[in-house]
């Protein structure tokens, strides 16, 4: 099998397995009862929270738990608007945010009074940081912008305009939307000046069902779910102990080989366009800098779903769009595309598990993709 789509699920890894199982085992209790077992799945818990916390590079209880990077975006966003949106009402953002963002946006703009402005990508697909900042103004509650687009890569400007909008407009709230980012790339909170930032298990080799918000301290976000006042009040509802456990594993495993394995997807990325570079029929789709991790590319006359599933003939498991909702869709990342090229758009998304082997596999395959599918036209 060659799986190429850990940009919508990876593997549970060994270490987060054993953890997970460990604490279905060992941590029945709940961390909320003050006896002994409930303590130490308390300490557990905050163990957890540290593990997550120094590889964002923040503060332990600025990491709120939660269930997914979809409730992590609701949260932050409904949150600030509730909290910091009575009076200023403009959000910015652009328009290559992941759904759970655009469309948390787009209740707030439709139900609740909100002006979301949302800026697009320009020609070559990136989103110029000047029409963000100078789109915040008095009036603005909050800026919400993602790290790395899922669909296509493309790593968006995000501390330049973080840093700039804290800059002008001190009170405005940044969030962003960190998941193909996290442990990806090498960054650390305090350097992209967000008060708010989503990261998921999921993705990163732990379970799903788990995700973290990060919160900095002094920012007050409205809880959108009520009762225990579990996680700082922000999130409410027994802590899901094992899965917790699981997904700071996970973390640990992978946060001391950040450089070296953006290193290796670099070079898996190099093989693979350096294979297709002499075919004039097969484009990858690019804007500005991009994440090694994520490879998006068009073979000319050949729609994204046959190729995905002629792949998949070979167990070779990619994608025709992000896999954000159920089938896969194109979101707007590669909306600067003609309409054919974006219908012929598969991402391939790698993870340290992929080998040049995957890739050489990958590539064969396709050749004989454009044979039999273009044949048959
Ligand atoms: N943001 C981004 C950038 C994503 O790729 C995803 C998952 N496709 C999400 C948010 C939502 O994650 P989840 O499905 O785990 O809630």
């Amino acid at each position: 099998m060659t799986y190429l789509d850990n940009a919508a699920a990876t593997s549970v890894c060994l270490r987060a397995g054993e953890a997970l199982r460990a604490g279905i085992d060992d941590m029945q209790a709940n961390p909320s009862s003050v006896h002994v077992l409930g303590r130490l799945a308390r300490e557990s818990i905050d163990g957890a929270r540290a593990s997550v916390a120094r590889a964002l590079g923040c503060n332990t209880q600025s990491v709120c738990f939660v269930s997914s990077a979809t409730e992590a975006n609701n949260l932050a966003l409904l949150g600030a608007a509730d909290a910091y949106g009575r009076k200023k009402k403009r959000i910015v953002t652009t328009t290559v945010e992941h759904p759970s963002v655009l469309k948390t946006l787009d209740y707030l703009e439709q139900r609740r009074g909100f002006e979301v402005v949302k800026i697009a990508p320009n020609r070559t697909g990136e989103i110029d940081p000047h029409e963000v900042i100078s789109a915040v103004n008095e009036d603005t509650c909050l800026v919400t912008m993602m790290y790395v687009n899922n669909e296509n890569g493309y790593i968006l400007p995000v501390r330049r305009v973080f840093v700039a909008v804290k800059k002008q407009f001190p009170h405005v709230i940044t969030h962003c939307d960190a998941v193909a980012a996290f442990l990806k790339l090498p960054f650390k909170i305090r350097e992209l000046s967000a008060d708010l930032l989503s990261v998921s298990s999921g993705k990163v080799h732990g379970p799903r069902g788990v995700a973290a918000l990060f919160v900095r301290s002094g920012v007050k976000l409205t809880p959108q779910i009520y009762g225990g006042e579990q996680e700082f009040g922000l999130r409410s509802g027994t802590e899901p102990t094992a899965l917790i456990l699981s997904f700071a594993a996970a973390v640990d495993f992978l946060t001391p080989t950040i450089d070296k394995r953006f290193d290796e997807a670099a070079a898996l990325k190099k093989y693979f366009r350096d294979r297709v570079a002499g075919n004039r029929d097969i484009t990858i789709n690019e804007s500005g800098e991009c994440s090694p991790y994520i490879i998006n590319f068009s073979i000319k006359g050949i729609p994204s779903q046959p190729l995905v599933n002629f792949l998949e003939g070979y167990k070779i498991y990619i994608s025709s769009g992000s896999a954000c909702s159920r089938g896969n869709s194109k979101n707007t990342a590669i909306s600067q595309l003609s309409p054919k090229t974006a219908s012929w758009a598969v991402r391939v998304s790698t993870s340290h598990l992929n080998t040049m082997h995957d890739m050489r596999t990958l590539v064969d395959a396709i050749g004989e993709a454009q044979q039999a599918l273009l044949r048959c036209k």
